[in-house]
């Protein structure tokens, strides 16, 4: 029997499941127990097809769009948030609605209320067409939230009175990235209001400090999560920017590239925050399938974050 090939799996943590994926599977879970199936679900409660798929499984029925949803069934808002529009729609049709809106979501919501409400237009810091933003700009009225994606984008951004202006941000973005464009946006509109930080999230910037933690040990890094999951896809460029050349996005095992592996002594692992930990497991069994491994944690951060599922899902209510 040939030996097997000597590897380090060096695991980040924290990794995978933040407190805002836990509490939107969770809501589908419970509103599944309280009305019965269906429960309509609109847009994929979380970027990641193992969670939809089992909550499909129990009777949930993820949609796109309110209208393909029947007035008399419950209907979920998934974790990335939606515009202000959609559930005034869904209480005009006189629907029950539950809104698994992510709290850190919320807050940059009500950020950019308070902000126009006091005759700021926004610049969110974002990228186009990822339901987050769509929703966070779809608290305000049309024209009032300007999108830029990159720090080019500053140059060409065309507010109405640079004396006021405030910016707000997507929760999954790039740490390193944010500083450089509101680094860019202060310089153009000096006047422009802030958060302290940024609206990145804590379960964001603490997935992307482990992994570079890590990079500078590893020869490849995988990051477990979905291609349309925006942090995922952060995790795989701030390990490839922090110098591992081989930084890879896999949604499972079966999605690994052992050819591209051949040689390599190291791989570093992490999970973004819509990835369940038992998809971690599984690429962790499939590398002691054909390695000899040696696992280090490499913990930066402990979390302990938890948010309660809404009132309406209570049991004592
Ligand atoms: S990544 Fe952050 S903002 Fe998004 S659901 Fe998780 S905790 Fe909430």
């Amino acid at each position: 029997m040939t030996e097997k090939p000597a590897l380090t799996l060096y695991l980040a943590a924290p990794r995978g499941f933040c407190a805002g994926v836990d509490r939107a599977i969770k809501i589908v879970e419970i509103a599944l127990q309280k009305w019965g199936a269906p429960v309509y679900v609109r847009h994929e409660i979380v970027h990641n097809k193992y969670v939809v798929d089992g909550l499909k499984a129990l009777g949930a029925v993820f949609v796109e769009e309110l209208d393909e949803v029947p007035d008399d069934r419950p209907v979920i808002f998934s974790a990335h948030g939606v515009p202000k529009a959609i559930p005034a729609e869904a209480a005009r049709r006189e629907m029950i609605y539950v809104d698994a809106t992510c709290p850190l979501v919320s807050k940059v919501h009500i950020e950019a209320e308070r902000h126009h409400e006091a005759g700021l237009q926004m610049v969110m810091i974002g990228h186009a067409g990822h339901p987050e933003t769509i929703g966070t700009m779809g608290q305000l009225p049309p024209g009032e939230v300007l999108l830029v994606e990159t720090v080019e984008d500053v140059a060409r951004v065309a507010p109405r009175d640079p004396q006021k202006l405030a910016f707000i941000t997507q929760t999954t973005l790039s740490v390193d990235d944010t500083v450089a464009i509101v680094a860019a946006l202060q310089a153009r509109f000096p006047a422009i209001i802030g958060p302290h930080k940024e609206d990145i999230c804590y379960a964001t910037t603490n997935r992307q400090a482990s992994v570079k933690a890590i990079a500078g040990k590893i020869d490849a890094l995988l990051v477990i999560g979905a291609p349309n999951s925006s942090n995922s896809r952060r995790l795989v460029e701030v390990g490839r920017a922090a110098g591992c050349n081989y930084s890879q996005l896999v949604q499972r095992a079966s999605e690994i590239d052992w050819r591209a592996l051949q040689g390599i002594r190291s791989v570093g692992i992490s999970a973004g925050a819509s990835a369940p930990e038992v998809l971690v497991n599984e690429v962790l069994d499939a590398f002691r399938d054909r390695y000899e491994t040696t696992v280090e944690l490499v913990e930066t951060a402990k979390e302990s974050v938890e948010f309660k599922v809404p009132r309406i899902l209570r049991a004592a209510d």
